[in-house]
């Protein structure tokens, strides 16, 4: 074996072992958070929001738990609800129940009703409710 080739071996060896570390941190990234509320779906409807285009769940300021909507954490959580202050827009709170990639306040703002990640569809009615959820503008 030649030192080159032993050097490539050794590289190629790191390569892959960064490549599953990164799937690995990918995954855990990935993995979908439990949602709470009432009768929620694999996709994240609930018993409130039910349309094809209810994915959306939100993790609650309060709990720091994802629920289908405002309505289920009322319903579910014994404790008043709170909203995200301006001061926490970057904290990823959107959770889309098809891909289960989680976007921040601002991106939530800016996505024009569709998930970055797997381009399904929200239920664009949802961002007239965002004060239900996050402190916004008057
Ligand atoms: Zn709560
Ligand atoms: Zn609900
Ligand atoms: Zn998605």
């Amino acid at each position: 074996m030649t030192a080159l080739s032993k050097r490539y071996k050794q590289w190629s060896k790191t390569v892959k072992r960064a490549e599953r570390l990164t799937v690995v941190g990918y995954n855990r990234v990935m993995q979908k958070p439990t949602v709470y509320g009432t009768r929620v779906d694999p996709q994240t409807r609930c018993a409130h929001y039910s349309s094809e285009l209810d994915i959306i769940a939100i993790k609650m300021a309060c709990c720091q738990q994802f629920y289908a909507c405002r309505e289920c954490h009322d319903e579910v959580a014994r404790h008043e609800a709170m909203v995200w202050p301006m001061t926490k827009r970057t904290e990823l709170v959107v959770l889309c129940g098809v891909c289960a990639h989680q976007l921040t306040i601002n991106e939530y703002l800016l996505c024009e009703s569709r998930c970055p990640q797997c381009g399904s569809g929200f239920n664009p009615g949802c961002s007239k409710h965002a004060h239900l959820y996050f402190e916004v503008t008057p």
